[in-house]
């Protein structure tokens, strides 16, 4: 049973484990129950999430690679200033509102 991912926190190593689930995988979190109350949460080196089955285990990184790559960015979206809606960087004004984009992203 492979060790795929140390997470940061338990709410991140069960996204990754909802991530593998929702690719037909297995996964098992180890190391959350040392975590106490909110705020109390255990070093990262104690998180980890294991593959259950370590003939997908390639499937499984690369899963965890394109998660990874899509929190990475979020510089390539905006949002509405006017109907919170969120936008590809594609986009020049918001789909919903039509308001136009804000030269700034930040
Ligand atoms: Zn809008």
């Amino acid at each position: 049973m492979p060790l795929i991912y140390r997470a940061a926190n338990v709410v991140e190593a069960q996204l990754i484990v909802d991530e593998l689930q929702a690719g037909g995988m297995q996964a098992h979190v180890t190391g959350s129950y040392l975590s106490g109350a909110i705020g109390e949460l255990p070093p990262s080196e104690v998180i980890g999430v294991w593959l259950l089955e370590s003939q997908h285990e390639q499937r499984a990184r690369d899963i965890i690679d394109a998660f990874e790559a899509g929190r990475r960015k979020p510089e390539q979206e905006w949002q509405c200033t006017r109907c919170a809606e969120w936008l590809g960087r594609e986009f020049g004004a918001c789909w919903q509102c039509g308001l136009t984009r804000p030269l700034s992203d930040s």
